[in-house]
């Protein structure tokens, strides 16, 4: 019998991992992916949803288009994991691995921020990123707050990007001045890590006119009053709330044991990815490994794992461990892009290093996209931007 990979969630860790498997080992592996969704959307398509830049057919990219060898893309809902037993129950079916690895992502909970799903808006998946396309033209004055609703988010520089986009969005309709943006983050600075790219960040928010308010939450809206009640209990006036949701370990990984609650996100060997269950890793936004919550972090998690298994089949030596390294893009708005290559897990604390907003990091960031959607769907590059 071939040997069985399971792997749960057809994201970027998911679509990684089976890619580097599927190239190296071929039909000679039985490779099951499986999502519950027909389409995949990256991360920062959502921020040009909102700001009409992109179509919302444009930015979802079919999984019935993967067709590689070894792999088979299962539409299913995945109902309960038994990680001891490496066996999987889904909405349509049993699926029993040799290795397998769990790979689906932070679920989001606007329901958890008293106010947030009646009188605010998200950007954070693409329901709320199209409903957004309504909402934002019709903004005209008062304040608007981007507001962070939980410690652990996806993509640090989302938020920052969505204030400088917005203030692009109303400076192009002659509402800017009549309206004002603000930034609430449970940080001290846009990215810790990076202090030039935080100070990069900054110095656009002031240019701008855009507020940063740090160390913060927006615990709560009250939009009979139309404000936003920070986690410090100081109000602010809310017209317009563009929020982050609270993220959560999705319900079905913490009914599993791979997870304490809903916010332990999933213990992990750091050089390994390995769960305490052997043969079960978790690869990209679910475990706990340490690194943020992006799509580059979670492709580097399933070159780890990738490598593993390649070794275990082939016989070959160890894979090297985990390295938590990435690259991601910031948009600035004014149409240009930087970029801030982090570091979480080699020194004694994470270290990041800034490249100035650019032209050529538009290119870079096209790039990005299609040379991921060529490898994955093994389609022609397109242009991503
Ligand atoms: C606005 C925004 C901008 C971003 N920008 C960037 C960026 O510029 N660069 C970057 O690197 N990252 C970015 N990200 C973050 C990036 O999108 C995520 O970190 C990345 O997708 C995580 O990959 P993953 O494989 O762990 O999970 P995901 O890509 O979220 O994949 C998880 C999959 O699991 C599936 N799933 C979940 N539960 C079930 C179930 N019960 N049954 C079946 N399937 C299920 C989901 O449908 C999903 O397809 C951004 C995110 C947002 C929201």
């Amino acid at each position: 019998m071939r040997f069985r990979l399971v792997v749960l969630g057809a994201g970027f860790g998911g679509l990684e991992l089976t890619t580097i498997l599927s190239d190296a080992l071929g039909d000679a592996i039985d490779i099951a992916l499986i999502d519950k969704a027909d389409a995949f959307v990256f991360g920062f398509s959502k921020l040009d949803v909102m700001f009409g830049r992109r179509g919302a057919a444009e930015v979802r990219h079919p999984y019935r288009d993967i067709v590689k060898p070894g792999v088979r893309f299962l539409k299913r809902t995945v109902r309960s994991i038994d990680p001891a037993a490496r066996r999987v129950v889904t909405d349509d079916g049993v699926f029993e691995a040799d290795v397998l690895v769990v790979a689906l992502g932070a679920d989001l909970d606007p329901a958890a921020t008293p106010g947030l799903v009646e009188g605010g808006n998200e950007f954070y998946s693409v329901a709320g990123a199209l409903a957004l396309r309504e909402v934002l033209p019709r903004f005209e004055r008062g304040a608007a707050i981007i507001g962070v609703t939980g410690k652990s988010f996806k993509c640090p520089p989302a938020p920052s990007e969505a204030a400088l986009l917005l203030h692009d969005f109303l400076a192009a309709r002659g509402r800017r001045e009549a309206t004002e943006i603000s930034l609430v983050m449970p940080f001290g600075t846009p990215i810790p890590p990076s202090p030039d790219t935080s100070r990069a960040i900054l110095a656009a928010f002031q240019e701008r006119g855009i507020r940063f308010v740090k160390d913060n939450l927006v615990k709560a809206l009250d939009p009979s009053r139309k404000v936003a009640v920070l986690s410090d209990g100081t109000e602010m006036p809310c017209e317009l709330f563009l929020g982050v949701p609270v993220h959560r370990v999705p319900e079905v990984v913490v009914e599993s044991g791979l997870a304490v609650d809903a916010f332990g996100w999933v213990p992990v060997n750091k050089q390994t990815l390995e769960t305490k269950f052997p043969g079960v890793y978790a690869v990209g936004d679910v475990n706990g490994v340490g690194t943020p919550k992006a799509g580059v972090f979670a492709e580097g998690a399933a070159r780890v794992v990738a490598a593993a298994i390649i070794a275990q089949l082939r016989g070959g030596p160890s894979p090297e461990a985990y390295k938590g390294t990435g690259s991601c893009y910031v948009e600035f708005g004014h149409g240009r892009v930087g970029r801030v290559d982090v570091d979480f897990l080699s020194g004694p604390k994470p270290t990041g290093t800034f490249q100035e907003p650019s032209e050529a990091l538009v290119q870079e960031k096209a790039q990005f996209g299609s040379s991921r959607l060529q490898r994955w769907f093994g389609r022609p590059a397109a242009p991503e931007l």
